[in-house]
């Protein structure tokens, strides 16, 4: 039974909300940039950027048209709640997994002969046809065919293969969210150039993509047929040269967390480990239930701050692995049980994942991808909670 978060004890001492309308509204934002046609997919890997994949593709089941995940079990996962929509695997799928792949209609990257003759021997095995996307690696240097006359060559070779389609060709650019856009265009020129060497061995694959979030914002002539959202669909800025405002996006995830105990302290206690902050004056402080084992960043030891009431309330000390303190001399009617906000609003305050990664020296997607398994989810939809994702639930012979 799904009740008001509130209301369910476990999720006293840590829980993050997540809202699925916000997420469509990124995704619905994002789509009136793109011109009519381009395909919308959703990347929701490393389960949505920590904020939970299943509810966000049951969300934007009939607006994203694609959802790309980085491993066969992200992408079997989908399919295992429903999801029906085609999706693409960006990155390595090992061939043990081909005949699930093929079985489950879902479509991988290829950099390699070998690997597209084993995904048709899987094909020709379980009498079906399956589409893969050509990788071209124009200056990411991670996967992908060199966007040369020979990597165009062996795609031919691919495309002859049988029960296997060609359906894409993508590619993935290094520096799209940089300020200076020479290296993105030099990637982008590339890729229309393998592009035209595959036109000349007869290879058109009915879909060509090569824009992430920063050229969605930035760089509308290289949405081509398809874009591929990731961290602007969760409403986070692809890096901090770029502004999302502009499309309106808003965050989706907030944290929050209760305090568990208060008290006053003389001048001169030392505070957590190493007494790496010592009172300068008699002073309150509260404890909340919360540490780096949950993913909250330790580097935020003495620098960073929670809201509660509204105000600010500073980390004093180091941040420790379950708890950490903070400073509630100013704030009034700070007792066990008060609400904290680790991420969100509370009043005029805000404290969001962006902030919150400038101020840990930490890489916004780090930051979400990293949520601990010890904080369940909660879902909102129509501002009611919908459902809840709690880790804890193995079982063992
Ligand atoms: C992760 C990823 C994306 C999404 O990137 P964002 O910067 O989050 O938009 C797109 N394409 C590929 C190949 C990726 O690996």
């Amino acid at each position: 039974m799904i009740t008001k978060d509130a209301e369910l004890p476990e999720y006293f001492r840590v829980y993050a909300n997540v809202d699925l309308d916000q997420i469509r509204e990124n995704v619905q934002n994002m789509k009136r940039h793109t011109k009519p046609g381009t395909l919308m997919l959703a990347v929701i890997k490393a389960d949505g950027y920590g904020h939970g994949a299943v509810p966000i593709a049951r969300t934007l089941n009939g607006i994203a048209d694609w959802f790309a995940t980085a491993t066969i079990q992200e992408a079997l996962n989908l399919r295992h709640h429903g999801i029906t929509e085609p999706i693409l695997i960006l990155g390595h799928v090992p061939a043990s997994a081909y005949p699930a792949m093929v079985e489950a209609e879902i479509r991988c990257a290829v950099y390699d002969y070998d690997m597209a003759k084993a995904i048709s021997d899987a094909a020709i095995s379980a009498n079906r046809q399956a589409y893969i996307h050509i990788k071209t690696d124009t200056g990411m240097g991670r996967i992908g065919f060199a966007p040369t006359r020979e990597s165009a060559a062996v795609t031919a070779k691919i495309a002859n293969l049988p029960n296997l389609c060609i359906e894409g060709c993508f590619t993935h650019f290094a520096k799209a969210d940089e300020t200076d856009k020479s290296h993105v265009r030099g990637q982008f020129a590339k890729f229309r150039q393998f592009l035209d060497y595959l036109e000349e061995v007869h290879v058109r694959p009915r879909i060509c993509h090569c824009a992430n979030s920063a050229a969605i914002l930035d760089l509308p002539e290289m949405h081509m047929d398809m874009v591929r959202a990731g961290i602007a669909l969760y409403g986070l800025r692809p890096s901090a040269d770029e502004e999302i405002a502009k499309l309106d996006l808003k965050p989706a995830l907030s944290l929050y967390s209760h305090v568990i105990y208060v008290k006053e302290i003389p001048a001169g206690t030392g505070i957590s480990y190493g007494s790496t902050f010592i009172a300068p004056k008699p002073m309150r402080v509260a404890t909340i239930p919360v540490g780096y084992a949950d993913g909250y960043p330790r580097s935020l030891s003495n620098r960073g701050y929670v809201l509660i009431h509204g105000k600010r309330a500073a980390i004093l000390g180091r941040v420790c692995m379950d708890q950490m303190i903070v400073d509630v001399t100013e704030i009034p009617d700070v007792r066990i049980g008060t609400k904290v906000t680790l991420i969100g609003t509370d009043g005029a305050e805000e404290i969001q994942t962006d902030q919150l990664g400038d101020l840990s020296g930490r890489f916004n997607y780090e930051l979400v991808c990293d949520l601990g398994k010890r904080i369940p989810r909660v879902y909102y939809k129509d501002g009611a909670v919908c459902g809840t994702k709690d880790y804890f639930t193995d079982e063992y012979l």
